[in-house]
């Protein structure tokens, strides 16, 4: 069967690293007519427009993309383009699994964990007033009203909303997904002794969604920030990990991290009827058309694509094939180095070459 996907090339190191996953995966056999669209900065500049209409439209249409990373400039200017996309199509669940193949450069190895992040809400949701407007000050001193304490003059506010409702489909997502992946146990991280009425909601929700699995997936619970040193300290107690959305952005990170860097850290937003796949890094915009860096992050998330649109098989041989190509340690881009500046480290182009020769 022939599949039409989407493909947004996206900004800075995207287009190369997007092109390298589309190859290894056409290189599998599997049929894909891609419909090409683009967002971003090359959006603004051709089209006047960093999410232009039919990207999202285009989506809806195929159901599957496959996305390369889109700049955000931090602090000002526009919003991320990533976060519309994922809130235009209700892409509710980021799942990053975090692996570490033989032959990475890591301090650990054996680590096999999963990041199911709450995609669509808590401080991403993009309500936000700034400091020293008039909506901002009326804001404050109804709040002030409301909560009986003072904020400080001149503060900024961005809003936290965490809903039974999103709470409830994450972690439902959460099991089933354990279940279909045969995972044991998962951890919900929260800070839900600071913050009563949002982490608390989510943790509450999850202990009772939780109920339904007992004696099938095992449930736990750990502050975030304990989580933060466990995973340094012992990763390999974990199984999958259970967030709301800012604490699964920045636990992301610290996994990427764990298994050897962002070059390596693959991910998916899914929907109720939709994927969006992409790396967990962003668009690394000094190494742009330098043929430097790791398609690996892009590649396996072609893998989670091909898995997603039932092409187990392709999605097993191409995942081998990476594997192969990290343990021989002979192909791989600089990250893999001990030195980042070792001259036998290959290109993206010439590391995705063979990834398909192990084909
Ligand atoms: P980044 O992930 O782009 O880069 C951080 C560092 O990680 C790089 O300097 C590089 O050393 C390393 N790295 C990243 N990708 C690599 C790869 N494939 N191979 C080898 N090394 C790699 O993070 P940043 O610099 O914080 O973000 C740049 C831009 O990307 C920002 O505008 C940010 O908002 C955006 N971003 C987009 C997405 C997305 O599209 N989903 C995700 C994260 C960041």
């Amino acid at each position: 069967m022939k599949h039409k996907i989407t493909l947004i090339p996206g900004d800075g190191i995207g287009p190369e690293v997007t092109d390298a996953a589309k190859m290894c995966i056409e290189a599998t056999g599997v049929k894909i007519e891609w419909e090409e669209v683009i967002a971003g900065l090359s959006a603004k500049e051709k089209f006047g427009e960093l999410l232009p209409e039919n990207v999202i439209e285009s989506i809806k249409r195929n159901k599957v993309a496959l996305k390369g990373p889109i700049v955000t400039p931090i602090g000002e200017g526009f919003r991320s383009v990533n976060v519309a996309i994922r809130h235009a199509l209700d892409l509710y669940a980021c799942v990053r699994p975090a692996k570490t193949y033989p032959g990475v450069k890591s301090f650990y190895k054996d680590i096999d964990l999963v990041i199911v992040r709450e995609n669509s809400e808590d401080l991403y949701s993009g309500i936000e007033f700034e400091e020293g407007q008039s909506a901002t000050k009326k804001l404050i001193s109804q709040i002030e009203k409301a909560s009986k304490k003072k904020i400080r003059p001149g503060s900024g506010i961005s809003i936290k909303p965490i809903s039974k409702f999103a709470t409830e489909r994450i972690v439902r997502f959460a099991f089933e997904y354990a279940l279909e992946f045969k995972r044991k146990k998962i951890t919900c991280v929260t800070k839900a002794n600071i913050m009563k009425f949002t982490d608390g909601l989510f943790l509450k929700t999850a202990r009772e969604v939780a109920k339904k699995y007992v004696g099938k997936i095992i449930f736990e619970e750990m502050l975030v920030d304990n989580m933060s040193m466990q995973l340094v300290q012992k990763p390999n107690n974990y199984d999958i990990l259970l967030l709301p959305n800012l604490y699964g952005d920045i636990l992301s990170d610290l996994c990427a991290g764990l298994i050897g860097g962002l070059g390596i850290a693959p991910g998916a937003n899914i929907g109720d009827n939709m994927g969006v796949f992409e790396a967990v890094h962003g668009s690394a915009q000094k190494y742009k058309g330098l043929n430097k860096v790791n398609p690996t992050a892009m590649v396996l998330s072609g893998v989670l694509m091909l898995r997603y649109i039932k092409e187990d098989k392709s999605a097993e041989r191409l995942e081998d094939a990476v594997k192969k190509v990290i343990a021989e340690g002979k192909s791989v881009t600089y990250d893999f180095k001990a030195d980042p500046n070792d001259p036998n480290a290959v290109g993206t182009k010439e590391m995705t070459n063979a990834i398909i020769s192990k084909l």
